[in-house]
């Protein structure tokens, strides 16, 4: 799985990301979600589908894994045409799944941010606690930016304090870590930025009266789309937020369960 030698340096190129995610047919979450967040902040997904799934705005009832077999075909075939700047990774259906996914991560050197995809917001649970072990010992050191929300971070960390949350996901090898508090009570969200090397940085948002569908996938996706477009760490994710805060403000229904983030404006009505 060899990337191109050099990156093609056209200026009519958007920065590509490398997005693996499952598939969510209401359109609000997985892959579509991480399509239009990295186009609406500048740069192309590559997708790569790593789970179908039945499921409406409500709840996914079933997920089908991807063969980690074709997965590795697609990244053979993308990375040997482009040049991915940035990689994001969502829903992972099996531990196959992992192997290329590592192959692939050590061979572009780019940033990798991952969105741990464990249960579904209407209660679905989304992954094992092998699939959890093998997240944690396999991709974990390798993740740039891991943006779990309050229950995520709880769970793959065994602590209960959000704080001790993170410094056991940083010693586990994350760079940076994200914990958002979407899921969490209080008059606002307040997502904590921790990185090994100092203070915790909170940025506080007014909270919306409900809970979305496919939030997270949103602001991980344009986290990666900004790193893709070389901002630093702290840009990104302070930028990304700012976006996402916006989409939910135009969050729209797409059926009787959560809306879900507007993530783009049709044209004629910007
Ligand atoms: N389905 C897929 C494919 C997802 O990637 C996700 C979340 O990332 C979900 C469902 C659940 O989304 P939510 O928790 O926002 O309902």
């Amino acid at each position: 799985m060899k990337p191109l030698a050099s990156p093609l340096k056209s200026r009519s190129m958007r920065p590509a990301v490398l997005c693996l995610a499952g598939h969510d047919p209401s359109g609000g979450a997985g892959l579509q979600a991480d399509i239009e967040a990295v186009a609406a902040v500048g740069g192309h997904a590559l997708g790569i589908l790593t789970a179908l799934t039945v499921q409406d705005s409500r709840n996914v009832r079933k997920m089908v894994p991807v063969r980690a077999a074709l997965i590795a075909e697609q990244l053979r075939c993308v990375v040997a045409d482009s040049r991915p700047r940035a990689i994001k990774i969502g829903l992972l259906a099996s531990q196959a799944q992992l192997a290329p996914i590592l192959e692939v991560i050590e061979n572009l050197k780019a940033p990798v941010v991952c969105d741990p995809v464990l249960r579904a917001g209407g209660g679905r649970n989304l992954s094992s606690a092998t699939m959890i072990a093998a997240l944690c010992h396999r991709l974990l050191p390798q993740v740039s930016v891991l943006t779990p929300n309050a229950a995520e971070a709880r769970r793959l960390s065994g602590r209960t304090r959000l704080d001790d949350c993170a410094r056991v996901l940083l010693d586990r090898g994350c760079a940076h870590v994200l914990i958002t508090g979407g899921d969490e009570p209080g008059k606002e969200v307040i997502n904590t930025w921790h990185t090994g090397s100092s203070a915790p940085m909170r940025f506080r948002w007014p909270r919306f009266p409900e809970i979305f569908h496919g939030a997270g996938c949103t602001l991980a996706a344009a986290i990666a789309g900004r790193l893709a477009q070389g901002d630093e760490v702290g840009t990104a994710l302070e930028f990304a937020q700012r976006w996402t805060h916006e989409t939910l403000r135009r969050a729209f229904a797409v059926g009787r369960g959560r809306r879900i983030p507007g993530r783009w404006l049709p044209s004629g009505h910007e």
